[in-house]
């Protein structure tokens, strides 16, 4: 296969469940091998079918699908500006299904061209939310009796609750919440979990970046009596510099990362240890070409890997993360939420998940197919989202 080359490229926006999800196609010479791969940001896909379409797809056609290095770093300053997330994400749809057909192409799964199993599947967390602290408890009991071993717990949903906001006249829409509110009813909820459930189970809290800086401080330190697996995503990317402050303060495990961009982002955290997971979204950062650096990098500073995994990131990208997660040594938990049938069938050879692990699958590349005809029977919708709009009491807008 000397001349071996990329025949099109081809982007397909489907939602069979409440996400908009975006997969790219990549179709070469050599009839009936083909890749696929993840480019989904859910809240700006027509930018992304765009971007692939016009720009990503036409530059990579005609070159050879098995350098994907160069094609990677090609791409990203083709354009001249760099590291967004529309730019990002169209780069990470080529960039899977390239490994796709890498693995194709040996006949082997992904993992093994990253060094092979360090372990036999990967340990996943899910969700459990409520109104209040005992529904919180029995979301999470509903999960361990099915052999879920690490749960994130949230009260209230991101937004929280519980405060009786007082809203000046004319506060306009928004998804309102109570920053402060948070500082006491978040330890009271792990108080509860920790007295009604014990040891025997792994609770991990996401801030959503809905603090202050310095009430993000008092809530790591608070919490850090209720040994928490992680705590994510405590502040905003524009305030990273706090995190110095956290560190020096307790040792709740700290977890970053899903809004991140631009590896400068990431680094300066993973090289002066401030965090324990890096957290990002594999599409975001451009796909797994640069997953596996980071991953490397983040093995030589002791930090783990928790792969953004929420309904937003398709199948695809599901599979890629799993791949990772079995291969890499520094893997440290997965996120998962379950998929309905619908979106099973579309994406056929999603990783299973037994008594809390995720398997990969053994076929070649990622072990994931696309059902095309299936994918057209969903069309997207154009729905701004709300709950991106989230407001102080006073109806300040605040970063979600
Ligand atoms: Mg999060």
């Amino acid at each position: 296969m000397a001349h071996l080359k990329i025949e099109a490229v081809q982007c397909h926006l489907t939602q069979p469940d409440t996400q908009r999800l975006i997969v790219v196609k990549v179709l070469t010479s050599e009839p009936g091998l083909y890749g696929l791969g993840c480019a989904t940001f859910t809240q700006r896909h027509m930018a992304v079918k765009a971007a692939v379409d016009h720009h990503i797809g036409p530059f990579v056609v005609g070159k050879d699908p098995r350098n994907i290095e160069d094609l990677w770093q090609s791409a990203m300053v083709n354009g001249y500006w760099r590291n967004g997330p529309v730019l990002n994400n169209a780069i990470s749809g080529v960039d899977m299904a390239l490994w796709d057909i890498q693995g194709k192409l040996a006949g082997v799964p992904c993992y093994q061209l990253w060094g092979g199993k360090s372990r036999p599947a990967a340990a996943v967390y899910v969700h459990a939310g409520g109104r209040t602290p005992a529904e919180v408890v029995e979301g999470v009991r509903r999960w361990t009796d099915q052999g879920f071993r690490h749960v994130r717990c949230q009260l209230g949903g991101y937004v929280g609750q519980g405060a009786q906001h007082v809203r000046p006249d004319g506060a306009p829409d928004g998804a309102y919440f109570d920053a402060r509110e948070k500082l006491h009813s978040i330890p009271a909820l792990f108080e509860a979990l920790r007295n009604e459930l014990g040891d025997s189970v792994e609770l991990l809290h996401d801030v959503h970046e809905r603090l202050a800086p310095i009430d993000a401080v008092y809530l790591a330190k608070a919490l850090e009596p209720y040994r928490l697996f992680f705590l994510e995503d405590l502040l905003a990317p524009e305030d990273i510099d706090w995190f110095r402050q956290i560190r020096a303060v307790c040792a709740t495990p700290i977890a970053m990362g899903e809004l991140f961009n631009h590896p400068r982002e990431i680094t300066p955290l993973v090289s002066e240890r401030l965090i324990d997971f890096i957290r990002v979204h594999l599409s975001q950062i451009g796909g797994l070409t640069p997953a596996l650096k980071l991953s490397h990098l983040c093995e030589a500073f002791g930090v783990r890997t928790a792969w953004h995994g929420p309904a937003d990131v398709s199948p695809v990208g599901m599979a890629a993360a799993v791949h990772l997660d079995v291969a890499m040594h520094n893997f440290g938990i997965q996120e998962w939420s379950f998929r309905k049938d619908r979106e099973l069938e579309i994406f056929p050879g999603m990783p299973e998940v037994r008594n809390g692990y995720a398997y990969p699958n053994d076929r070649p590349g990622l072990g994931i197919d696309f059902d095309e005809t299936l994918a057209a029977k969903c069309p997207c919708d154009n729905d701004n989202p709300t709950w991106t709009v989230s407001r102080l009491p006073d109806g300040t807008l605040w970063r979600p």
